[in-house]
């Protein structure tokens, strides 16, 4: 989700560096026509739509130097309708990337329109991505204090010392394997295990409540209520 969501942002941002740097550090200029075109982009888009079209004019104008330069820029259905080959319109270049340049009357617009795509983006990711990752989190953390398994027995003595085994708990995650004297191992899975040691539920951990003997390394527990 995090990716999806940054491919829908990536855009959008770069997009609004470029415009607010025309915007703050843009140098104007007169651009004249050259040519007009319209692409018709067969993007995966054509699925759900009708073909998208941009609408592209070719304009060459002078920097500063006096150095000529010619640039594409996509525009609206309407702005292309509106001028024609030979037309001179504004636009506003970047003096150190001069081939970085927009239609003027772009300029704020898009600005505006790119900031409101990120803080869509940016809520979006907050929505589906942070606020269920923090409440998962927060959930299964809870989980823990659930009711866990229990052996009726408050005290366990070691059937090899025959000393007191401490008390304590299994924590579980992808089950126990149990196979009588003689039985073949066979596939391990998660579906072969003892039931009720596999942890399915992320709210539910399963802990095998258990008696534990550090010395003779033995630990006996109780895997279902
Ligand atoms: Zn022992």
């Amino acid at each position: 989700m995090t990716i999806v969501i940054a491919c829908f942002i990536k855009p959008a941002f770069d997009m609004y560096l470029l415009y607010s740097r025309l915007d703050s550090e843009g140098l104007t200029a007169e651009a004249k026509i050259l040519k007009k075109e319209t692409q018709t982009d067969s993007s995966f888009l054509e699925i759900f739509s009708s073909h998208a079209v941009n609408n592209l004019i070719r304009v060459e104008f002078e920097d500063l130097r006096g150095n000529a330069h010619e640039s594409v820029l996509g525009v609206s259905r309407l702005f292309y309708d509106k001028y024609d080959v030979g037309d001179v319109i504004q636009v506003l270049y970047l003096r150190d990337d001069p081939n970085r340049c927009k239609a003027a009357a772009y300029i704020e617009n898009t600005k505006y329109i790119s900031k409101f795509v990120i803080i869509c983006g940016a809520i979006a990711w907050l929505l589906f991505v942070l606020l269920p990752g923090i409440v998962g989190t927060l959930l299964i953390s809870r989980a823990d204090n659930r009711e866990e398994i229990k052996l009726e027995i408050s005290e366990m003595k070691c059937p090899e010392c025959c000393l007191p085994m401490q008390e304590g708990y299994v924590p579980l995650i992808s089950g126990i394997n149990w196979r009588c004297k003689g039985e073949s191992v066979g596939l391990l899975t998660v579906f072969s295990v003892l039931p009720g040691t596999v942890w399915w539920n992320p709210f539910n951990r399963p802990k095998l409540h258990g008696f534990h003997c550090p010395r003779c390394k033995i630990i006996l527990f109780k895997y279902r209520k």
